[in-house]
């Protein structure tokens, strides 16, 4: 018999969409309004299934290859960033590009281009195959090597004194220390930038104030989503029950037995509406109380691609 019952919930701030997100999704919503479909995406806009869903429904086609485009045509670069060599495939092909590439991933591909022309070997601390990590990796791929785990730390070997460490933006903030320290004790000159973004941060901090009192964790996200997955990571490895879910749909009722108070977070990618359905639900079972565990007050907002084309109304106004 279920003796407690869900009666706090505790949200995580920050928690759900970041500036970078916030950018490329409106870029896409503008073009959407002022030029209106066929635009297409090169990768998934965010790594968000609800996100990519409805914009498909309103014309946007996402594709992986970008020799798939039709010329001419209106193209967006998603906020994970793209390598040069798809820039290059882009202006062969004359497509009408818009980088929603977000500004804190630039800043890494710049940091990459510089330490190879300065003749560094890079190493570059992120998940393989990630569409963030392949399109930084392209910037200088003869002189950089992924590295995705301590084994690989540990097992690297570059045959000169310059080495110059970035990271993913989205990595776990625990185990990317971890990775480089490693780095550090291999290559004790090496130079070394920790590129994990505010947000993930801050997401990673609150999940795990969260999980000192609350009995279980709900942590809404996509499957591919990097951020979202390590939250999940987070809230677990800080010895909470915690669940990652796309949305309502996908909350097990079993998850609630004997739990009195739920924690409710959100990857950088999840907008407000998924999270929403969840927390009425909770306070149709008997939650009274909600309270924010607050680890910071974000405020970042990036500004929209300078090629972005006026809205054809305004310019008749
Ligand atoms: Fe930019 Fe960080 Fe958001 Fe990625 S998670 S889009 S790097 S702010």
């Amino acid at each position: 018999m279920n003796k407690i019952k869900p009666h706090t919930l505790l949200l995580a701030e920050p928690r759900g969409f970041c500036a970078g997100v916030v950018r490329a999704i409106e870029v896409i919503n503008h073009l959407l309004e002022s030029e209106g479909p066929p635009i297409y995406s090169y990768h998934e806009i965010v790594h968000n299934k609800f996100i990519v869903e409805n914009f498909k429904k309103r014309g946007v086609i996402f594709t992986e290859n970008i020799i798939e485009v039709p010329k001419k045509s209106r193209i967006v670069f998603s906020a994970h960033g793209i390598s040069p060599l798809v820039m290059q495939e882009a202006k062969k092909r004359k497509l009408r590009i818009i980088d929603a590439t977000c500004p804190l991933v630039t800043k890494v591909h710049l940091e990459t281009k510089k330490a190879a022309r300065d003749g560094y070997d890079i190493l570059l601390v992120g998940h393989r195959g990630h569409d963030e990590v392949e399109g930084t990796l392209g910037e200088a791929p003869t002189k950089t090597t992924v590295i995705d785990s301590i084994d690989e730390a540990n097992n690297v070997s570059i045959n000169s004194e310059k080495v110059f460490v970035v990271t993913q933006t989205t990595l776990s903030v625990d185990d990317t220390h971890e990775i480089i320290d490693t780095i550090n004790q291999k290559f004790p000159n090496a130079e070394i930038r920790n590129d994990i973004c505010y947000a993930t941060t801050n997401r990673q901090a609150a999940v795990k104030e969260l999980a000192k009192k609350a009995d279980m964790i709900l942590v809404v996200g996509s499957p591919n989503s990097s951020n979202s997955v390590r939250l999940m990571e987070h809230a677990k490895s800080s010895g909470a029950v915690a669940y990652r879910i796309e949305g309502i749909e996908e909350i097990d009722e079993s998850w609630y037995q004997n739990v009195g108070v739920i924690g409710l977070t959100a990857g950088a990618s999840v907008p407000d509406e998924l999270l929403e359905p969840i927390i009425n639900d909770l306070m149709q079972r008997g939650v009274k109380t909600i309270d924010t565990i607050s680890v910071a007050q974000e405020t970042i907002e990036f500004k929209p691609p300078d090629n972005l084309p006026v809205p054809k109304r305004n310019l008749t106004q």
